[in-house]
Order: structure tokens, then sequence, then C-alpha cells
């Protein structure tokens, strides 16, 4: 369950937060002041910020200012709540790195509704990141770091081969012709010969030891990855 902390002075705006969320299936936490806000992000770790901008004592573009240049916190998403009139507070709250804002007076519906949008934003951020890294078979595919673990022995290969195998891995059970792949590995100007690929699809065969057969050789093609 998401945890949700309302930043907000004013009683009966919070409370009808703290209904609404509660209703639409989130859990909450609320600080009526920024010292209290603070507090609350370090010790109870919420999911997002329903942040007030117009708050007595730290304010609200404080606290997100102090929120996203803390890389602990910096991740935590934050939506602002702001009056019609604050319209400069809103550009410099989305500059300190905001994720978005709603404005006073609002609809509770409108909230969660925008509550669930960033967090399927950032759910879209997670993945790409998980991306980074490919699970096949037995193997883990660093994409970042360039590394391949078979069985968690780490396989040591070209950078050629590296990138062969991220490419067939990448989209297993697609068919990549040789040409398709010359062109991916050396580009245009390259003056390699079809065997040119089939030999640097032998090694990385060998090196890959028992999922060496995870390449499949699509006769008078190129080349595929085992689903
Ligand atoms: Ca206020």
């Amino acid at each position: 369950m998401s945890k949700i902390l309302i930043v907000e002075d004013e009683p009966d705006i919070a409370e009808l937060l703290v209904y609404n969320l509660h209703q639409a299936g989130f859990e909450t936490i609320t600080a009526f002041n920024g010292e209290d806000a603070l507090k609350h992000v370090n010790i109870q770790s919420p999911d997002l910020i329903l942040l007030d901008l117009l708050l007595p004592g730290v304010d609200g573009l404080d606290i997100c200012r102090i929120l996203k240049n803390n890389p602990a916190t910096a991740d935590i998403p934050v939506i602002m709540l702001t009056a019609k009139g604050e319209k400069t507070d809103r550009i410099v709250g989305l500059e300190l790195g905001a994720d978005d804002y709603i404005t006073k007076p609002f609809s509770p519906r409108e909230v969660v509704l925008r509550i669930r949008a960033v967090q399927r934003r950032m759910q879209g951020t997670g993945t790409s990141a998980a991306v980074k890294q490919l699970r096949i078979h037995d193997l883990v595919i660093d994409l970042d770091k360039h590394q391949v673990f078979n069985r968690r022995q780490k396989v040591d290969l070209t950078a050629t081969e590296f990138k062969l195998l991220a490419l067939l891995a990448g989209a297993p059970g697609r068919v990549f012709t040789r040409d398709l792949l010359m062109n991916e590995l050396w580009g245009d100007n390259y003056f390699a010969v079809d065997r040119t690929v089939d030999t640097h699809v032998s090694r990385l065969r060998r090196k890959l030891g028992e999922l060496s057969g995870a390449i499949e050789t699509v006769r008078g093609i190129g080349y595929r990855f085992r689903e």
C-alpha cells in the first residue's frame, strides 16, 4: 500500500485529503508544518508527498528544495498544492523538481487521479532502469557495465562479442540476418564478409559453454537467440 505524506496547515483541507485518500486505498501521514514534514520524511519514508506551498515556518518551496537536494529523498515524488495566485511559486517548485501541482480549490477525486498518474510515471522510469540488465536462461547481461555472468560466473567477452550477445538476447526468438548483424556491429564502414559474423558467433558460443545452444543458426539467413 502506498504511503502518502500530506503537508497542509489548514486542518479542514488536511482532513478532507486524509478521508479521500483512505477511501482510495492509500495510507496517510499528516504534517501541519514544514519542520514536522521533514521529520516524517526521514522517519516514515513516504512514497509520495502532497505539499502545500504556503506553510508557517519552513515553507513548501524550501521543503521541496531540501528534499530534492538530498539524494536520499530526491526520488520521492512531490505534488504541490497551490492557490490560484501562486503561479511563480508553481514554476519555481517545478524547477526545483516537484512532479506536479494541483490548484486549490481542488476536488479530492482529482487529487487521487494525479497521485496515480505520478506513480505510474515513476513506475515507468523504474522499468527502463531495470532494462539495463537482461536476464535470460542462466545469463545475466549487464548493459551498463558491459559484463556477462553465466550462472554467476563472469564470462570474458570482447566488445564485439558483447554487442552481438546483447543484440540477440535482447530480442529472443527474433531472427537477425547476417547483414543486419554486420550493420549493427560494424556500421556501414565495415570490410566484413558473412564469415566474419560466423566467426564471432562461434567464439561467443564457445565462451557460453553449456549455453552455447541458446544461439541458434537459422540456415541461410542468420541467427536467433532461443526463447
Ligand atoms: Ca497553507
